[in-house]
């Protein structure tokens, strides 16, 4: 799994996107916070960030697909 990134300018007006492995993901309230340390910390403006997209979706057939009545994904067809 990839880390999420953030993008930063710098002070001397350089941008750079950045790996944060401190962080599985980042929201909103995170990236506020991360937004505040780095400017107290005189280390630039952090712009934006990014959370890594899952590569695979696993879809399992959900429950109620199941038929109660003859066990598989038959959708009724079993009563007609
Ligand atoms: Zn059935």
């Amino acid at each position: 799994m990839a880390n999420p990134t953030i993008t930063i300018r710098r002070p001397n007006g350089e941008i750079e996107t950045v790996e944060t492995p401190k962080f599985a993901r980042i929201n909103n309230t995170l990236f506020a916070r991360i937004q505040e340390a780095t400017r107290n910390a005189g280390r630039g403006e952090v712009l934006s960030y990014d959370n890594p997209r899952p590569r695979f979706q696993s879809r399992t057939p959900h429950v109620s697909d199941i038929c109660p009545r003859c066990g598989t994904r038959c959708y009724g067809d079993c009563t007609a």
